[in-house]
């Protein structure tokens, strides 16, 4: 079974097998997905979800789900719902209860107290601007605050009054003293702790100072008992930082391995900006079938197993690169060829009429619901005299090499009969609007008794028994690429991402779809019913992905 694959073999599980043979951790593996509650998780996250549950589970380790909510301005309980549930639809269990850094802020401060008393730390009053302008840059060293040589109990006292409310938003700062003059620009006496009169989606108003990311998450992992603390490469250079924290407090210290984050072309990966589509209302929310957020291609039609394919066969490297967004929506093809149940839906149809079919006739016909899976078995599809196929099945001019309907010629109708066009009606404008055919009696089931082939094979969809729905036809959200070419991501916005089509017609079955299956429609491609939109009396579907990738041939 593909669920119970584990992640192939590459630089960390390397580093972990040696720690193994050395005994570092006594072969513990404890690893974390931290996600900041400020937006849903997106493709990126579930190559970081699927790599941390994934280790975990290769060397029967756990792995903590744990909120790294420490900026109450910009989180939210929605955000933190939303992480559980997709977590928990990739398939992935953490240890425990989900774990929120915010149950960690009185330990943190009183680590930062024991820095203070250190005289590690001091309490700064220049302003985040000022500490900015004074930080230098990678050829000039920064200039020292003048607060730096406050006594210990001067800093304790003041830091103290933070705590407790005392002083006005940005008024102050608790910073670290390391060196001014260190080649790595976050050793700069960086900032732990800034002043925030905002009230937390956890802690309410408890708290009027909150710890930054460096402060806060190497505490967080070295609470947790964590071994691996694996996270993207923007964060090597903050990885000194981590250790000197943990090692001036001579606290329990995880090792941080820093691998490449996943880019897609085509697409944005940037929560800020995922969250400017949204406001901006460029998409239908969050979860808007076009975003490439996890609750997104939930909703698009996307399985669990093809992420978790897609993240594996990427892999795991140091080195940034753009992968194709055609692997993912390759590896959606893969997972869905074989288990996806096989429908005929029409969904721009013309009417034939089989002039030698009795009038008032339903035949019900064996189709096979997977020719990938025999255990799927058949279903019963209404046949009638009257049926729809797709508008391009068929040519009044045919090209040679155009093996599907025109007049004169034979195609099979799947599952169902040989048909022949005889004749075709126009309306006074030209266009076709219905086709008259005629069928063999003797090829039932779409197998001819005289051995005589035919080259097409068409679906089709009875006009005597069918339902109507809309389907919604999805294309990239960006024109270009590189999303951000010219500049401004929103300007490259595809116009026509989504298209809709009214009153396709479907197959009866289809009356009973839900939004947990999803069906290749057969020839067209696969897809989804909508978990948002489609209602008993509007059916909506959703397409997942085409059957074969268009874009491909477009630009070769
Ligand atoms: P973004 O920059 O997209 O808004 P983030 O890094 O701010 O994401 P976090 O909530 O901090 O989001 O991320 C949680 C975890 O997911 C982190 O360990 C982070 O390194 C990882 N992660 C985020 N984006 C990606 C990505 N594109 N590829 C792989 N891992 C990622
Ligand atoms: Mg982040």
């Amino acid at each position: 079974m593909t669920q119970d694959k584990f992640i192939q073999d590459n630089f960390i599980t390397k580093i972990i097998d040696d720690d193994n043979d050395s005994g570092k951790w006594g072969n513990r593996v404890h690893t974390r997905f931290p996600p900041e509650p400020n937006g849903y998780l997106h493709i990126g996250h579930a190559k970081s979800i699927c790599l941390n549950f994934g280790l975990a589970k290769k060397y029967k380790g756990k792995c903590n789900l744990r909120f790294d909510d420490t900026n109450p301005l910009k989180e939210d309980s929605e955000y933190v719902n939303s992480i559980i549930e997709d977590v928990k639809w990739l398939g992935f269990q953490w240890e425990k209860e989900p774990l929120y850094a915010s149950d960690y802020f009185e330990k943190m401060y009183n680590y930062a107290l024991i820095l203070i008393e250190q005289g590690n730390a001091f309490v700064c009053d220049l302003s985040f601007e000022e500490v900015k302008d004074q930080r230098g840059t990678l050829t000039k060293p920064g200039s020292e605050s003048p607060f730096r040589e406050r006594s210990i109990k001067e800093n304790i006292e003041l830091f103290q009054k933070m705590k407790e409310g005392e002083f006005k938003d940005g008024e102050k700062t608790l910073r670290a003293k390391i060196d001014m003059r260190h080649s790595n620009l976050n050793m700069r006496d960086p900032v732990m702790y800034r002043i925030l009169h905002s009230s937390h989606h956890r802690t309410g108003n408890n708290w009027s100072i909150y710890p930054m990311y460096d402060w806060a998450h190497g505490l967080e992992d070295s609470i947790e008992n964590i071994t691996h603390s694996v996270c993207t490469l923007e964060f090597e250079d903050h990885r000194p930082l981590y250790d000197w924290y943990l090692d001036r407090l001579s606290v329990y210290h995880p090792r941080q391995i820093e691998f490449a984050r996943l880019n897609l072309n085509f697409t944005i990966m940037s929560k800020r900006k995922l969250k400017r589509l949204v406001d901006e209302g460029h998409v239908d929310g969050w979860s808007d079938p076009r975003m490439p957020t996890v609750s997104g291609l939930r909703r698009r039609g996307y399985t669990p197993e093809s992420i978790k394919n897609f993240s594996d066969e990427i892999g795991v490297t140091k080195r940034d690169a753009i992968v194709d967004v055609a692997k993912l929506e390759n590896a959606l093809r893969d997972d869905l060829n074989k288990k996806a149940p096989r429908v005929m839906g029409v969904l721009d149809p013309i009417k034939i009429i089989i002039t030698n079919y009795p009038n008032d006739k339903v035949e019900y016909l064996d189709a096979k619901n997977n020719p990938e899976d025999e255990s799927a078995g058949k279903r019963k599809i209404a046949f009638s005299k009257e049926i729809f196929i797709d508008r391009n099945d068929f040519m009044e001019d045919p090209p040679k090499k155009f093996f599907r309907l025109s007049v004169g010629k034979e195609v099979r109708l799947k599952f169902a009969y040989y048909i022949t066009c005889n004749d075709l009606l126009k309306d006074s404008d030209g266009n076709i609007v219905e086709l008259h055919c005629t069928y063999d009696p003797e090829t039932k089931g779409g197998m001819s008794q005289d051995g005589r082939k035919v080259r097409g094979t068409l679906h089709w969809v009875s006009a005597s028994k069918f339902i109507e729905a809309d389907i919604r036809l999805y294309d990239r959200l960006f024109m270009d690429e590189n999303p951000e070419v010219g500049g401004e991501f929103v300007k490259n916005l595809n116009a026509e991402s989504l298209k809709t089509i009214k009153n396709a017609k479907l197959e009866m079955s289809l009356d009973s779809a839900d939004s947990n299956c999803i069906y290749q429609f057969e020839r067209t491609g696969y897809f989804i019913l909508d978990s948002k939109d489609s209602k008993k009396e509007n059916l909506i579907f959703n397409r997942a992905v085409s059957l074969r990738d268009s874009w491909a041939r477009i630009n070769r």
